[in-house]
């Protein structure tokens, strides 16, 4: 990016509007839990193209981030816009205690590749451990697509989540047996493979905890 004002031109997030969903505290590592604070605009000169400077607000640790983002005026884009963020995180320590090691060890190790911008070793760890993760459900199969159906068949995982599930198969697949002209990782791609990964960990360990947290408090 040779220009600020080419932000958002070149490829991005979906939507007109800034996602915070993609957006990671860098100091509590919450991610998507975010409040603006302030926000202001700097346009261009006989365009529609404008660049926004947000300060954002962590819901859990109140800490501020500065975020410019822009979303495209091109039309052949539209509704694409993306961002940069600091400051940034700058490790993620660990995974939640309640997690499987292995399915959490392949987690952490995918998120670290992703801000080394490893991209085809983050699809890699994806794969990982989201295979990880079904066999830790009880997932039986020749292969990870027997898996994945499997488990759905079961009604643990709903069927977006079995899509989406499908989609990191694939990918994982791709980089991890790549043919000989096999293209980069794309890093849009690697980054929404590991998103996934936070709202599919999300539904099979994080809820499951939470209520069992609640009915404990509940008892006492
Ligand atoms: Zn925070």
């Amino acid at each position: 990016m040779e220009s600020w004002w080419d932000l958002g031109e070149r490829g991005g997030y979906r939507g007109h509007e800034l996602v915070v969903g993609h957006i990671t505290c860098p100091f509590c590592l919450e991610t998507g839990n975010f409040s603006t604070r302030h926000h202001s605009e700097k346009k261009r000169p006989n365009s529609t193209k404008k660049l926004n400077f947000d300060t954002l607000e962590c819901g859990n640790c109140k800490g501020f981030v500065l975020v410019l983002w822009s979303a495209s005026d091109h039309p052949s884009r539209d509704g694409v816009h993306d961002f940069r963020v600091v400051p940034w995180p700058l490790r993620y320590g660990s995974y939640p205690k309640h997690w499987p090691e292995q399915v959490g060890r392949y987690w952490l190790q995918a998120k670290k590749n992703l801000l080394s911008e490893n991209w085809d070793a983050a699809a890699m760890l994806a794969r990982s451990s989201l295979q990880a993760a079904l066999r830790n459900q009880g997932a039986s199969g020749a292969n990870l697509k027997q898996e994945i159906d499997g488990l759905a068949e079961k009604g643990i995982l709903p069927p977006i989540m079995k899509e989406w599930s499908h989609e990191v198969r694939e990918l994982g697949n791709d980089t991890t047996h790549p043919a000989q002209d096999q293209a980069p990782t794309d890093p849009q791609d690697a980054k929404d493979l590991v998103r996934f990964l936070d709202f599919l960990f999300e539904c099979l360990y994080d809820l499951p905890h939470q209520i069992l947290e609640y009915r404990s408090r509940k008892k006492d």
